[in-house]
């Protein structure tokens, strides 16, 4: 079933859309995957959207029409459109795991945005070729954690898919239990992962699509990498860069991914796939948040090393492309600015929390130690390190909003006169540093619980919990005084029982 037809790349508008219909992948020829059309859905219905990211694309009030709900529920299509189900390979847990692909989401196309080209993903809207035995769909409890955790990701500042629209539907689909169906409308610049790249050296064995791909995703995306005296290796080593800063960012709010295969790696470096996620409650480096990550391969700590490790991946599926004897030395050398690139950022985010404004010897020290304690005594990351900006430095301050997290009270005082002392060295002023520190370390995340209320709720039919918390979470910095107290408390004791897994 492949309706591929000639590249198309006209720009139209569907009613208020400036819209194309054809995105990079579908340019790339019937290589890349699949054209095809949405399954409907019955009774389709809004659950969420977002309107910061409908007026950062300039929808206008699209959003409002009876086209928009059709089209992103995939029972519509625009003009032209011809969706694309991409093929790509991967890595699984460690493991090569051969053809996958979009098996359950379709590019429709790409708007034109003030932010730039953007392409519009639907996920959960039918079986695919690539979808194997299963059925094509997304259940409503999986959507809504990707569709809040998309939108608070970037409210963080941590690059990711975006999430313009959730829209549900009444069909049942069974996963341990019957559930109902649900469509999440994806937006990035691209969805193009690793695993796109590995698919045609070593399952499509495809050398001359490989090249195409890497030929177009550096003119789109990476156009400094043209200039450079091999562009495969700048990419490699440009992915390496912004992997790094990514894994930087995780680690330093606390968010585990939980599938880091190399299918949902992205090649922008952007938070991609949201499954079994999970962010930090008690800060504990061997947390794994995928109940069914038995190995604890993609545990907390872990996520640096597996993303180099994927990086890796990428680079041997770059090997073809590479001419001359010192091919293998000339991508590891390309992947080793990972190693300090992710240190500085990390380093960097972390000072940061701690409101240090200068880079001084004993810093990563201090952190460390910080840290550690935390792990002793099982302090709440968000929270410990959100109250960390009441620190007074005055004299004789007990700092109890900070100290009564910890256990080991004794522990935390000697850590603190070090604080204490660091912070004098660069003659930090409090209520500055409290503003700084309020701006990088956030008081709301999406804890599990939190997207696990909305869920019961909305599986009853109200939807409203969904909109109060991306409301909230897509301002995390901000106080927010009239928000539900329990959005930025410790989570209750039911929640530790939650377990979230592949099913989705
Ligand atoms: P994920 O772990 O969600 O990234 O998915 C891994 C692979 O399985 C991807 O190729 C997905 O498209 C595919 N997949 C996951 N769930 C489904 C489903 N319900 N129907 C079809 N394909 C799926
Ligand atoms: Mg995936």
């Amino acid at each position: 079933m492949n309706l591929h037809q000639p590249p198309l790349s006209s720009v139209h508008q569907t009613d208020q859309l400036p819209w194309r219909d054809a995105t990079l992948l579908h340019q790339l020829g019937p290589a890349f995957g699949t054209e095809l059309a949405p399954t409907p859905l019955p009774d389709l219905h809004w659950i969420a959207h977002s309107q910061a990211l409908a007026e950062e694309l300039a929808l206008g009030n699209w959003l409002a029409s009876d086209e928009a709900i059709a089209m992103l529920g995939g029972n519509a299509l625009p003009p032209k459109a011809s969706p694309l189900a991409s093929v790509y390979s991967g890595h699984q847990f460690g493991v090569w795991a051969g053809q996958l692909g979009d098996g359950r989401a379709m590019l429709l196309g790409e708007i034109d945005s003030p932010a730039g080209r953007m392409e519009l993903q639907l996920k959960g809207a039918g079986p695919t070729p690539y979808s194997r035995s299963a059925d094509g769909r997304a259940v409503l409890r999986s959507s809504i954690r990707e569709f809040l955790c998309s939108e608070a990701m970037h409210a963080l500042g941590i690059p990711t898919t975006r999430a313009l629209s959730l829209v549900g539907s009444s069909a049942p689909v069974w996963r341990e239990t019957r559930e109902t169906a649900a469509v999440v409308a994806r937006v990035a610049p691209s969805f193009i992962r690793f695993g796109h790249f590995e698919h045609f050296t070593h399952s499509a064995r495809d050398i001359a699509s490989l090249r195409a791909l890497v030929d177009a995703v550096i003119d789109r995306h990476y156009p400094a990498c043209r200039g450079a005296e091999q562009p495969v290796l700048a990419l490699l080593e440009a992915v390496s860069r912004r992997t790094a800063v990514l894994m930087a960012d995780w680690q330093s709010v606390g968010f585990c991914h939980g599938v880091m295969n190399t299918d949902n790696m992205s090649i922008l470096g952007l938070t991609i796939d949201y499954g079994p996620f999970g962010f930090l409650d008690a800060f504990n480096p061997g947390h794994i948040c995928n109940h069914s990550d038995h190995q604890g391969r993609y545990a907390f700590a872990r996520q640096p090393n597996v993303g180099f490790w994927n990086l890796h991946a990428l680079a041997q599926a770059l090997q073809p492309l590479v001419a001359g004897a010192d091919a293998v030395e000339a991508l590891k050398a390309a992947l080793e600015p990972y190693k300090t690139a992710f240190a500085e950022a990390l380093q960097q985010r972390l000072r940061g929390k701690l409101g240090l404004s200068t880079d001084q010897p004993g810093d990563a020290d201090l952190v460390d130690d910080l840290l550690r304690l935390m792990a002793q005594d099982g302090c709440d990351y968000t929270l410990t390190m959100r109250s960390l900006s009441r620190f007074s430095s005055a004299a004789g301050a007990n700092n109890e909003a900070v100290r009564d997290w910890f256990v080991d009270r004794e522990k935390f005082s000697v850590w603190s006169a070090r604080y204490l002392e660091r912070l004098r060295a660069e003659a930090s002023v409090d209520v500055e540093r409290a503003e700084r520190m309020d701006r990088v370390n956030p008081k709301f995340v999406l804890r599990n619980h939190l997207a696990e209320s909305a869920i019961r709720l909305a599986q009853r039919g109200d939807f409203s919990e969904v909109q109060r918390l991306l409301t909230v979470l897509q301002q995390p910095f901000d106080e927010h005084p009239n928000a539900p107290a329990a959005y930025a408390a410790l989570p209750p004791d039911w929640a530790h029982q939650l377990e979230v897994s592949c099913s989705s």
